[in-house]
């Protein structure tokens, strides 16, 4: 397996962190040479915002989001979702989120969590942008909070997907699709491979969630997007299918998913 010149977009990095810090420019020209066209740089904390706005700004293939990660759901609970969605509106955030639940790390009490999530997807319905749901160990939770707040009507993305094949179909038929990680290229995570395998086309996406789990062969270094080819690959890999063309359509997912311009 190796990672060929293919166009991808990267529909997930956190590239305002501190890992990014000295070298962003560097690890930006990096991703274009490998092919990586279009990237979405998310937003985890409502207090980083602007650094998020402020990092995406200078690259035009790059286009952040805004949202409150489950884990820090708990920090500025008061911001107004009217201060979210004016940001939104002028920086040009092509998704909300991510937001979710994860019941895993328990970084924020649950029911603050489920707030923020539902504050969420009220603002992603007023703004008519997808979402991106982060999900740990609350699969039913998520479910039935995307049902109750008729996320449908928006739909967006089940992001590092980690869950197993019947939890993408659920998400599925709720108007979310499916993004893999570098954790489909892990030996182990069989449930994932098969969902991986099971996803209609026109649901995949591949992202990396960089700096985190970079994919296999440079699990364990810091991950950038350059590597979200390496995860397409196993993917088409594990579909049997011509690695170009799967690249190719996680691409038009992307682009129509995400609301952006070829
Ligand atoms: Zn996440």
């Amino acid at each position: 397996m190796r990672a060929d010149r293919r166009m991808l977009v990267d529909s997930h990095v956190n590239l305002h962190a501190e890992a990014f810090a000295e070298d962003r420019d560097a690890v930006v020209a990096r991703a274009r040479a490998a092919g990586i066209v279009r990237m979405i740089a998310v937003c985890a904390r409502l207090s980083e915002m602007e650094e998020v706005v402020a990092a995406a700004a200078p690259y035009e293939d790059v286009f952040p989001t805004l949202g409150a990660h489950p884990h820090h759901a708990k920090d500025r609970p008061g911001v107004a979702a009217d201060e979210i969605v004016a940001l939104a509106r002028d920086a040009g955030a092509v998704a909300i989120g991510e937001t979710g639940l994860d019941f895993h790390y328990d970084h924020s009490p649950h029911p603050v969590q489920k707030e923020a999530f539902r504050k969420q997807i009220a603002i992603a319905k007023e703004l008519q942008k997808p979402l991106v749901v982060h999900t740990r160990s609350a699969p039913q939770e998520t479910l039935q909070i995307l049902r109750e707040e008729q996320a449908q009507d928006v739909g967006g993305i089940i992001h590092c997907f980690s869950e197993d094949a019947p939890f993408a179909a659920a998400a599925l038929d709720l108007g979310f699709v499916s993004s893999f990680s570098g954790i489909v290229t892990f030996k182990k995570a069989v449930a994932v491979h098969e969902a991986a395998l099971k996803q209609p086309a026109d649901a995949l996406l591949v992202e990396t969630d960089a700096p985190y789990l970079a994919p296999m062969p440079k699990r364990g270094k810091r991950n950038e997007p350059a590597y979200v080819a390496y995860t397409a690959a196993r993917i088409a890999e594990l579909r049997g299918e011509d690695p170009e063309a799967l690249a190719h359509t996680t691409y038009q997912n992307a682009l129509r998913i995400f609301g952006i311009e070829e």
